[in-house]
């Protein structure tokens, strides 16, 4: 039987071998980190359905210079980084026009109007279900994962003036089709008592659930799909040769043949596009989590602080804040002052939390039109992308995993993917 080859095992590629596995196809995954190691580490584990606003957006024009010069700012910018970044940053800046922008958040409610359905399948084939009473519209006719907790998720904006300046984007989050609650402090207050009363207004957002512990879904669902025939292979590729019937990774030296390629490297992934035609500008927005060990009862649900550009999620080790953007490659070093924004954030937010013991640096996979790469390749129609989801790759894991499936066999995918393609650029 044809194999195929997936580089990358995070939440993209892991979703892609579960999809292609069901379509009874052989598969080997390469990552030298194991399973769930990359971003999909330490995510704020949010299934956002919600969350077709990209960062690329209008409000960038007004809102960027204030964050680069302020100390409570979620966003940073690292300036030895910008002459790196200035080709990005200018396609960025041009795809928060209004016009480019409609056309991103379009692009991204499309994929996130699939992503329930896209779960579905991955949820019941991997035995991870529970039903959770009452819920079952959720996920359709699959069992809810024991790591999915069904609890919708609630925004908050400190002052009516940051909610009023966010009307417009959830005015369009509306238009395609999200549907929502706006609150008030007393109804802030009732849903979530440990909070401090300093938030003016909130968003509920429907139907949305978040994963206890995303790394233990996703080692959970390896080890299944191991024991139905998938290998992991711990090894870095260096390169992938596309070819007419077929492609090839090459591993220190060495290399090995496959039907497909299908590229899920993350943030990682413009080298191999390049090899195979496509040169895209993928660049990391950078985010960071502190864990606050013990806390997770503190909030019932994930609450994110809109100014501040973080969640606070109710994990089953502790309470996680995760968020922020940091412009500023892939170097190692943490930028303390964001790790210490979070703490001191999340502290004034939950007045009773106590001192994080843990922090984390991810790399989030960012096209600068904030729409991620789906499709084949251009040099060859055996090497699949499914890379670039920014603030989304668990959320639109499903989904993605399904399409490149889709691909592979030849079915029509369940939505048109020119705006996914790498050519777009
Ligand atoms: C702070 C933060 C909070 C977030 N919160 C959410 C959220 O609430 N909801 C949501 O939907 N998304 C969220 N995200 C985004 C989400 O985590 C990412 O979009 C997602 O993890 C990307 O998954 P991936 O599989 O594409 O990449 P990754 O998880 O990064 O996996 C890529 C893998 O490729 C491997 N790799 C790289 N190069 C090679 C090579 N040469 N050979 C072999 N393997 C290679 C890496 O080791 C890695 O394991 C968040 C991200 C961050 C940083």
């Amino acid at each position: 039987m044809p194999e195929i080859a997936i580089i990358g095992a995070g939440f993209i590629g892991l979703a892609s071998a579960a999809a292609l596995m069901r379509d009874g196809h052989r598969v080997t995954l390469f990552d030298p980190a194991g399973v769930g190691q990359g971003a999909s580490f330490g995510n704020a584990g949010t299934f956002a359905h919600y969350a077709c606003i990209p960062v690329n957006n209008p409000s960038v024009f007004r809102d960027l210079p204030r964050f680069l010069l302020s100390n409570e700012s979620p966003f940073r910018l690292r300036w030895g980084y910008l002459p790196h970044l200035a080709p990005w940053l200018a396609r960025f800046m041009m795809s928060s026009l209004p016009r480019r922008y409609e056309a991103s958040a379009t692009a991204l409610a499309a994929l996130l109007d699939r992503a329930h359905d896209g779960y579905a399948p991955l949820l019941a084939d991997a035995e991870l279900a529970r039903l959770h009473d009452g819920y079952a519209p959720l996920l359709a006719d699959a069992e809810l994962a024991r790591f999915v907790r069904p609890r919708e998720c609630l925004y908050l904006y400190s002052n009516s003036a940051s909610f009023d300046a966010a009307r417009p984007a959830l005015d369009l989050r509306r238009q395609l089709g999200v549907a929502f609650d706006v609150l008030g402090g007393n109804d802030i207050r009732a849903l979530e008592p440990s909070l401090a009363p300093i938030f003016e207004r909130g968003v509920l957002f429907s139907n949305s659930w978040h994963f206890s512990n995303p790394q233990g879904f996703l080692q959970t669902l390896y080890l299944q799909l191991a024991d139905q025939g998938l290998t992991l292979q711990r090894s870095t590729v260096d390169a992938v040769q596309p070819a007419t019937d077929g492609a090839s990774v090459t591993i220190e030296g060495a290399t090995r043949r496959f039907s497909h390629v299908v590229i899920a490297t993350g943030a990682r992934s413009a080298q191999f596009a390049k090899q195979c035609g496509d040169p895209v500008p993928l660049d990391t927005e950078r985010g960071y989590h502190v864990r606050f060990p013990g806390a997770q009862q503190l909030v019932s649900r994930p609450v994110g602080w809109a100014e501040r550009g973080f969640y606070m999620t109710p994990m089953s080790d502790g309470l996680r804040v995760a968020g922020t953007v940091e412009l500023a490659g892939f170097g190692d070093t943490r930028n303390r002052s964001l790790i210490d924004l979070l703490t001191f954030s999340s502290k004034r937010a939950l007045p009773a939390l106590d001192t994080p013991d843990s922090s984390w640096l991810g790399f989030r996979p960012t096209l600068p039109d904030g729409v991620p790469v789906l499709g084949r390749s251009r040099a060859s129609e055996r090497v699949i992308y499914a890379f670039g989801h920014q603030h989304l790759g668990l959320t639109l894991a499903g989904v993605s995993g399904r399409i490149v499936a889709d691909l592979i066999a030849q079915r029509a995918p369940p939505l048109d993917l020119a705006p996914y393609s790498a050519t777009r650029f």
